[in-house]
């Protein structure tokens, strides 16, 4: 597999990009075959900067969700940047996305927009705690929330402070939430939390309906706001929010990722009852108006209702996890799949350093599809059943490989 390309990025990269590149996008992080530079999507593959061409099964880190270059987002895309992106004021597109999100997204009288999950979160706490005047949020330890010096999971470059105001409990152990919140006392402002456990390096955990409902108790006792971020999860599992099937509703949720097929969009939905606080709070960027982005996931969100997206996404999720455990089995591997199947996750049992599975996505990459040994995959609804039985094919040669010793 040829690599001259991207080892030449790499290499003019590091001079000029601290580390080379940053955040979870940084190739070291990832075992050498996997590519660092891509310079094509199309569907469900992707092309990287040597002109390999891979089964995407990690979809950008979940926003490419009807599949790359997906064309009725793109023509929506392309009229409205012929008319404009950027302008003094947002453009139509706001109220008619807005009003989108109200009759898609069961918890939503009101949507304001952003760019970046980590604004959605960040925004949702400004607004639970303009709401409620108090201060103490609290989180799931190890959850992912984004990379503000709140929320960071690395440290450097934060200060105490920056988190002085959040607890922690553990997922999906209602006791450690309900111990968390009687330390807060009087003064907790919102509980957040992701709709499953979907931290890195950790087996994906579902939400135990008990928890969920606990939390929502909580909130409903104390007066604070349940905070579902929804950044990575959402519009894979359910339209109308991915507690719904709990029939649990948040008050406030935090969108990206999923929500525009690839543009750059965040999305705060919340409830009447905190509608004068996200009005109170000053919050806003030069470009969370930005029209093109916003066409693009008026289209993306009007397609996935038309075609079920949901339900698309389960049944490709369903055929991969489905292979994959016929496949190990056959090759001797003892394999845990985890998560809702349109956020696929896959571990090798007793491989505590992960050398089985840096071995088993090399080989998958080096034979034509993009995995990850540590982080989540994600679906999209270009995974046909021919995409899927493409990258099983890679999978099943891979397992072939690693048993052989020749990953
Ligand atoms: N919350 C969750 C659950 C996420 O998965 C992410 C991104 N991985 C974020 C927030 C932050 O989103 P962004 O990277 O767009 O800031």
């Amino acid at each position: 597999m040829e690599r001259t390309r991207d080892a030449e990025l790499r290499a003019r990269a590091a001079k000029v990009v601290p580390g080379g590149m940053y955040g979870h996008m940084n190739g070291a992080n990832l075992p050498p075959v996997f590519p660092q530079f891509y310079t094509e999507g199309e569907g469900a593959h992707v092309t990287d900067a040597d002109g390999n061409r891979y089964v995407d099964l990690m979809c950008a880190y979940g926003p490419i969700v009807l599949g790359h270059r997906h064309p009725a987002v793109e023509k929506a895309a392309a009229a409205q940047r012929d008319a404009g992106d950027c302008f003094s004021g947002p453009s139509p597109r706001l109220v008619e996305l807005a009003e989108l999100f109200v009759d898609t997204v069961a918890a939503a009288d009101w949507a304001m927009f952003a760019k970046n999950g980590t604004d959605a979160t960040t925004v949702s706490l400004m607004i639970a705690r303009a709401a409620t005047g108090r201060r103490t949020v609290l989180a799931a330890a190890g959850s992912y929330h984004g990379s503000a010096p709140w929320c960071t999971p690395n440290p450097a470059g934060t200060t105490p402070g920056d988190r002085g105001d959040l607890g922690y409990f553990t997922y999906n152990d209602l006791a450690s939430a309900r111990a968390a919140a009687d330390t807060a006392g009087d003064d907790l402002a919102a509980i957040i939390v992701t709709p499953f456990r979907h931290d890195a390096h950790h087996d994906q955990e579902l939400a135990d309906p008990e928890f969920a409902r606990g939390l929502r108790e909580i909130c409903d006792r104390t007066g604070a706001a349940l905070i579902l971020d929804d950044v990575r999860c959402g519009f894979r599992l359910d339209l109308a929010g991915s507690w719904e099937p709990l029939g649990v509703r948040p008050d406030l949720s935090a969108w990206s990722k999923a929500i525009a097929n690839g543009h750059a969009l965040a999305a705060i939905t919340g409830t009447d009852a905190l509608r004068d606080a996200a009005t109170r709070i000053y919050a806003t960027g030069s470009f969370w108006c930005s029209a093109v982005s916003m066409a693009a996931a008026i289209a993306t969100i009007t397609e996935l209702r038309r075609i079920d997206g949901p339900a698309l996404m389960k049944a490709a999720g369903t055929r991969l996890r489905d292979g994959l455990a016929a496949q190990a089995a056959t090759h001797g591997f003892t394999i845990n799949q985890t998560g809702p199947v349109q956020m696929p996750f896959l571990t090798f049992a007793e491989d505590p350093h992960l050398d089985v599975a840096n071995a088993w996505t090399s080989a998958c990459v080096r034979r034509g599809a993009i995995v990850h040994p540590w982080h989540n995959w994600f679906m999209s609804t270009a995974h046909t059943p021919d995409a899927i039985d493409a990258a099983l094919q890679a999978t099943d040669e891979a397992f072939a490989a690693v048993r052989a010793g020749r990953p």
